[in-house]
């Protein structure tokens, strides 16, 4: 129970009424939560790895379970279609649970290199600060290595979109998790994200969010030494050669672009196109763009919700009046809400064409359904312009030749790439280069990040 009465509001972005609220919490709960954190990981460091697995199953199953349940708390938070929940927001955590009981199955916990043991243990406390756009997905992807690890942990969830966070919290009591191993803190980023992140009994911060945030995390942390990882921001490419097949291209281009309502921190924003391939491609987006179908998320038929919140869809409306003073070409959407729609946070769908590097549109994150689109005329400067960026989270890259994208994609500066439109795999590092962050989660390489290491000469 939380040690104050504050309390945040949560608004659903369709409609813009009051869905509830959660606890503001304070330092003072941040301080009861470390305490409990600390005293858990005593016992939970030594627990069996078979009492682990046991746990992620069983949170696997639990997730199942409430599928629906949390599909439709998300997507009244967030605002993502309803399909979509169900499997990016809903699915692939319960994937990630389950896939952490595998890798437990096989994981060398020791390893001898001539007359030393090197041995693997669970770093200790761990901070988790979270985003509002993948709610439950971002959080799963620190807590079921956290738990694999033997790792006890204190989570701060984003103030937007914390609903499915107290969901998850009873579903890991139900399921048995010893008590303190899992501490759920809600409240404000600026007054206890960073008092957390400084805290000298956390042994770690794991934070997703926006790169301006993870710098403050960083400073925070720093004077305690504690491991930082950074899972931030990203504006990424997505680069046509020009053996690609463009019908197949500019179809795929905008939902690479558009899903989650383009609030997708791996969204594939910047399109690269050859130059003479730019008119058929370009009218094909506009065409498909401007038939979007945009509403109510709880409607099967619509592709694109609202955005998160008002603050959201000011910002993103802004960047598409600086998108338009910049004075690139709009080819689709543009300002104001749809025209089918009159309350709810909507924006339009929109394409930008003869982006130029100067441009703010070309260089900053954007976080909403808007697609810029460029031209090259050779592949060097494809990579130049896919490499013009001071993040490097995600990419693409599209040819009639899966061998010459493979070669194009190992010149990216970016953490992770999709071959002609190549499925996210749960059991591949997730992270980022440059501005983008630094560590890595899910699959074996996010588990590395959740332990220390130690090594005993004999
Ligand atoms: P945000 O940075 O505003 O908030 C993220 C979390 O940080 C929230 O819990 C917030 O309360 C907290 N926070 C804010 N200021 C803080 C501070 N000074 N100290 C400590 N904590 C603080 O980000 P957001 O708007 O919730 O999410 C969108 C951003 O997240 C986008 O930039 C997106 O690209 C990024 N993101 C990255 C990934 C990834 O894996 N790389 C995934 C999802 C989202």
């Amino acid at each position: 129970m939380p040690n104050g009465r504050a309390k945040i509001e949560i608004i659903n972005p369709t409609n813009e009424e009051n869905i509830g609220y959660v606890p503001a919490g304070s330092t003072n709960d941040i301080d009861m939560a470390v305490k409990s954190a600390k005293e858990a990981f005593k016992d939970w460091s030594k627990s069996s790895v078979a009492k682990r697995m046991e746990i992620l199953n069983s949170l696997s199953s639990a997730i199942k379970e409430r599928g629906e349940e949390l599909a439709q708390v998300i997507t009244s938070e967030v605002g993502t279609p309803i399909g979509y929940s169900r499997t990016a927001m809903v699915g692939t955590p319960r994937v990630v649970s389950r896939s952490y009981s595998r890798i437990l199955e096989n994981f060398e916990w020791e390893e001898e290199v001539r007359n030393s043991i090197i041995i693997r243990e669970g770093i200790g406390v761990c901070a988790f600060i979270t985003p509002w756009n993948f709610p439950l997905h971002q959080i799963i992807g620190k807590v079921a290595p956290a738990i694999a690890a033997g790792c006890t942990m204190i989570l701060k969830p984003s103030k937007e979109a914390p609903i499915s966070a107290f969901i998850l919290a009873e579903i890991l009591h139900d399921i048995g998790l010893p008590a303190g191993v899992f501490n759920l803190v809600s409240g404000h980023g600026s007054e206890i994200g960073e008092y957390l992140s400084s805290h000298p009994d956390v042994d770690m911060v794991s934070f997703t969010g926006s790169t301006n945030a993870g710098v403050a995390v960083s400073h925070a942390a720093a004077k305690s030494v504690k491991r930082v990882t950074l899972e931030l921001g990203g504006k990424s490419a997505n680069v046509v050669l020009d053996d690609a097949e463009p019908a197949l291209v500019a179809k795929r281009a905008l939902s690479a672009c558009h899903q989650n309502n383009g609030q997708t921190c791996s969204a594939l924003t910047r399109l690269i196109i050859p130059e003479h391939m730019k008119e058929e491609i370009c009218k094909i987006i506009a065409d498909k763009n401007d038939s979007y179908t945009v509403g109510d998320p709880l409607d099967e038929s619509i592709r694109c919700g609202p955005m998160a919140s008002k603050k959201q869809q000011e910002s993103v409306t802004n960047y598409i009046e600086i998108g338009i003073n910049e004075g690139a070409s709009l080819i689709s959407g543009g300002l104001g809400m749809p025209s089918n729609l009159n309350k709810g946070f909507f924006v339009k769908p929109t394409i930008f064409a003869d982006v130029t590097t100067k441009m703010k549109i070309w260089k900053e994150e954007i976080f909403g359904p808007v697609l810029v689109i460029t031209t090259y005329n050779n592949e060097n400067e494809a990579l130049f312009l896919a490499n013009d960026s001071i993040y490097g989270l995600s990419g693409g890259v599209w040819s009639g030749s899966e061998d010459r994208a493979i070669e194009f994609a190992k010149g990216m500066r970016t953490g992770q790439i999709s071959i002609n439109g190549g499925f996210f795999n749960v059991d591949a590092p997730f992270g980022g280069y440059k501005a983008s962050g630094n560590g890595r989660e899910l699959g074996l390489h996010g588990l590395h990040e959740f332990l220390e290491i130690k090594s005993i000469q004999k």
